[in-house]
């Protein structure tokens, strides 16, 4: 009997403890830019590939966009809100030429089990296609949906149509807005009206994927209506120009998604709601090779593709900057951002550990 009743007592005041982890994050905005590799995000553009004629046809013309011979100049040139914003007030991870590591977890480094595993916390060795279909794990935002503070307030833009698999729409009952899906159940809204139809109204390049200006605008324009706890943007383009070939779209691409944070960001931060309460998790899903050739692909038979990174800003991680140290990979996102919302999560497979320097904690501190 006495037993029971001091494990009764051990039990609430772990409880207790629990409740005390405050943080002052209480919204979540993760963005994900599918294979954009940490070469360009800590380098800035690179001059060999520029100056290859097959990886861009005016050479001229984006070595006077994106070079500068000053590198923090250059990837200033390339990703101004990264460089500027984020590491005047966040924490990027990755540089690996300054001993800062992050890799995946799984062991195909291509899209699907890439999003499974930072989804989930947990690299999964069945899920290995990108024609998988509905994912039989369960993740974060599937089970913070089932508390009642976060229900129905969670919502994913996603240019690839599979993230309706990737999030299992019909088990976990997670808005997903993929491929080219109308945004539904806000009317009278001009902006989300033209969304909705421009987006079959323009070339359909990259063969069923929605262009990542339409699915931020729709993203935006949702957060901006409907107020959402947490909101998942997921970028496609610079995976797909880079499987082209196409070096300059690529570049492109991530300093126009550059401005999307931009945009977000300030909007956030003059917003009542969301101001000094939002924290903004950016990373991606693979990596890709190294040379002019390798780095068109990426997967298991392709070197340095397992190679990732991740970007932090929010209320809850103190400013350090460039990271310079330590190994990190990306199943510990998932815990990482229920950590920044108060919550433990777990599954019942093991996830990667949060990340104790987002959350403003020394290693292995409560
Ligand atoms: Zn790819």
């Amino acid at each position: 009997m006495k037993k029971i009743f001091l494990q009764l007592i051990i039990l609430s005041l772990s409880v207790t403890l629990m409740g005390q982890t405050k943080t002052k994050t209480q919204n979540i905005i993760l963005v994900t830019i599918d294979g954009f590799r940490w070469q360009e995000l800590f380098n800035g553009a690179d001059s060999s590939f520029i100056h290859n004629k097959q990886l861009v046809k005016n050479p001229d013309k984006c070595d006077k966009k994106y070079w500068n011979d000053n590198l923090s100049e250059r990837r200033k040139a390339l990703l101004p809100f990264i460089w500027g914003t984020v590491a005047a007030q966040g924490q990027i991870y990755g540089n690996r030429t300054k001993g800062c590591f992050v890799n995946v977890k799984n062991p195909y480094w291509f899209s699907f089990p890439g999003y499974n595993e930072i989804l989930t916390g947990f690299a999964d060795v069945r899920v290995n296609s990108n024609e998988f279909g509905p994912n039989p794990n369960v993740g974060v935002f599937e089970m913070m949906n089932k508390s009642a503070e976060f229900n129905g307030r969670i919502a994913t833009f996603a240019s690839w149509d599979a993230f309706n698999d990737i999030l299992n729409e019909k088990r976990s009952g997670l808005m997903v807005n993929s491929g080219f899906e109308k945004i539904k159940g806000i009317d009278n809204d001009n902006k989300i009206e033209v969304l909705n139809n421009i987006q079959t109204e323009l070339p359909d390049i990259f063969d069923g994927v929605r262009l990542d200006g339409v699915t931020f605008n729709m993203g935006f324009e949702y957060l901006k209506v409907k107020n959402p706890r947490i909101l998942y943007l997921a970028f496609d383009e610079t995976d797909d120009f880079a499987h082209g070939g196409k070096y300059s779209d690529y570049l492109n691409s991530a300093h126009y998604t550059d401005d999307f944070l931009n945009q977000l960001w300030n909007w956030v931060q003059s917003n009542p709601v969301y101001k000094d309460k939002t924290t903004m998790l950016i990373t991606c899903d693979h990596g890709r090779g190294e040379g002019p050739v390798e780095w068109r692909s990426h997967g298991s038979k392709t070197a340095h593709s397992d190679q990732t990174w991740f970007a932090v800003i929010g209320p809850d991680t103190p400013t350090m900057g460039e990271m310079t140290e330590g190994q990190y990979y990306n199943n510990q996102y998932a815990k990482t951002m229920a950590a920044l919302l108060g919550f433990d999560y777990q599954n019942e497979n093991p996830v990667g550990q949060a990340i104790d320097m987002v959350l403003g904690k020394k290693m292995g501190e409560k």
